[in-house]
């Protein structure tokens, strides 16, 4: 994966850069010794590693703003971290850059329960959020499986999903406004507690942004009341076309679970080795959940068994109790530890029409013996969203590059069944040398034209989304400080 030489003159000039930081920051907010930076050298795509020149941990939007105003200055690229999770790359630095975690800010600034709103820092997790407001019966809905650790600035930026969107939606259906200061150092409110702001739609274009406009660093979210009750069933068929097609059948009589999880044989195999969640050996596993009062959850589990018997599915097992209800939902939870248990991974997420699942897992098949390398498939199949796992060993010579070759394929089969190259996990450097594949060049500038406006030097996360040659002229547009 090529990233930009790094800027000599912008690396010439770190000690007047972390000077000037410094004197806006606490000591220890400023991180500059090499060792220390190292912290911050890759996210959760680890095969990509680059310590950044410095990394700075403000507290406060005022802060923020500050941070924003000398890079700006200065001319250097800032990376903004949220808790360094992303599976795309988004928070990989470059060695002339400036790491600005919003960690340390993690409050919870107002809750109204009347009118369903929260608003936080962004640094807070995902979970923290619900865990601040479920003694009062609601919670936050979008549930990426990394909600632990995951920071909401981060589900923004990627406009990040998880299990039970496919009935609740995904962050960009649950947020409501924002604060966001401009490279410049300006500071902006788009949207706020209130059903929808008029005007250009400016907070559809922040939630997805990857990083490129600006530094979000608060969040009015929705709340929701937690549902009466949920309920889910594990079906194991034995052909993974079959659960595809059920899948499809079930999306297609019109009754919407909460979720419709997907695994197939290597992905049981691993989860059942290490969480021993009582899973059947078969080739496919679905876990469907739905929510509501003890008569809907019947009435609609009714339907959807009925549906799941015209597959011949080899087990039907419907929870029974809280206990049963995680012990099916632990294998699917814990798949992605599971197979990093295996060996190295690299983990996919390109999103298709429900109806293709069937043809696109045979395809997957298939390459994946040509490739000569094993995938494991788990996703969130109820809105067509696939994380194929692709494993590697990192330590074998050219089998990064192979398990690359072999993703690229797999991303561009979802385009040509009419999906998309990402479905929660964002562009990053991953699938930037990609977007040529789902988009025109002059779908690709009308992007760019969308950045220049925010950001017109480009110093926001700049070397990822656009393929590099495209976004070159961009990136070297001369900066005022030398
Ligand atoms: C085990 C595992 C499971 C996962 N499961 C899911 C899942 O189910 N669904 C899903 O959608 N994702 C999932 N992810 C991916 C990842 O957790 C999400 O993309 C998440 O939203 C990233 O949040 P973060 O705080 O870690 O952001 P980071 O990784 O720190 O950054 C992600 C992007 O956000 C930008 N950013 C960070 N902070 C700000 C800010 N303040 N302002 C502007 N931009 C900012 C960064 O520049 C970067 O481009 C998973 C990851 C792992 C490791």
């Amino acid at each position: 994966m090529e990233m930009p030489t790094p800027d000599a003159g912008i690396m010439a000039r770190k000690g007047r850069v972390v000077e000037r930081l410094q004197a806006v920051l606490p000591k220890d907010a400023v991180i500059h010794d090499e060792r220390q930076t190292r912290a911050y050298e890759c996210d959760a795509l680890t095969a990509y590693k680059c310590p950044p020149m410095a990394a700075v941990l403000p507290a406060s939007t005022r802060e923020v703003a500050d941070v924003l105003r000398i890079c700006h200055e200065e001319g250097v690229p800032v990376v903004p971290r949220g808790s360094g999770t992303s599976l795309a790359g988004g928070a990989l630095p470059t060695a002339d850059s400036v790491i600005l975690g919003i960690a340390r800010m993690n409050d919870v600034l107002e809750t109204d329960y009347e009118n369903r709103t929260i608003r936080v820092q962004s640094g807070r997790t995902n979970l923290s959020v619900t865990g601040a407001v479920e003694e009062n019966g609601f919670f936050y809905a979008p549930d990426p499986s990394s909600q632990l650790a995951c920071a909401i600035a981060g589900n923004i930026a990627m406009n990040s999903g998880g299990a039970h969107c496919l009935k609740y939606g995904v962050t960009t259906n649950n947020l409501m406004g924002v604060t966001m200061v401009m490279m410049d150092g300006e500071i902006i409110e788009i949207g706020g507690a209130y059903m929808d702001a008029g005007g250009l739609d400016l907070l559809g274009l922040i939630c997805g942004s990857e990083g490129q406009l600006g530094v979000v660093t608060e969040a009015t979210l929705r709340i929701l009341p937690k549902p009466e009750g949920a309920r889910p069933v594990l079906m194991g068929f034995d052909d993974n076309e079959v659960a595809g097609a059920c899948v499809s059948d079930i999306i297609k009589a019109g009754v919407l679970p909460v979720a419709i999880e997907f695994m197939d044989r290597p992905c049981i195999e691993a989860t059942e080795a290490f969480a021993k969640a009582g899973y059947p050996m078969c080739e496919a596993l679905l876990i469907v959940e739905v929510e509501g009062s003890e008569a809907e959850i019947d009435h609609q589990l009714s339907l959807i068994m009925k549906i799941a018997r015209r597959h011949n599915p080899v087990e039907l097992r419907e929870s029974k109790s809280a206990e049963e209800s995680a012990a099916i939902w632990l294998g699917r939870k814990s798949a992605f530890g599971a197979m990093g248990q295996i060996n190295d991974y690299m983990c996919l997420d390109g999103t298709i029409p429900v109806s293709s699942l069937p043809m696109v897992l045979r395809r997957i098949g298939e390459m994946s013996e040509q490739f000569g390398l094993k995938v494991g498939n788990v996703f969130h199949a109820g809105d067509g969203n696939m994380h194929p796992l692709i494993l590697f060993d990192a330590n074998k010579p050219g089998d990064l590059e192979l398990c690359e070759e072999f993703g690229a394929e797999i991303l561009k089969l979802c385009v040509e069944a009419g999906g998309c190259l990402t479905g929660e996990h964002g562009v990053g450097i991953e699938k930037r040398d990609l977007m040529g594949y789902q988009y025109a060049p002059q779908d690709l500038e009308a992007q760019m034209a969308v950045k220049d406006v925010f950001d017109p030097g480009w110093l926001l996360n700049p070397a990822k989304v656009f393929p590099l040659s495209a976004s070159e002229s961009r990136r070297r547009l001369p900066m005022a400080a030398e």
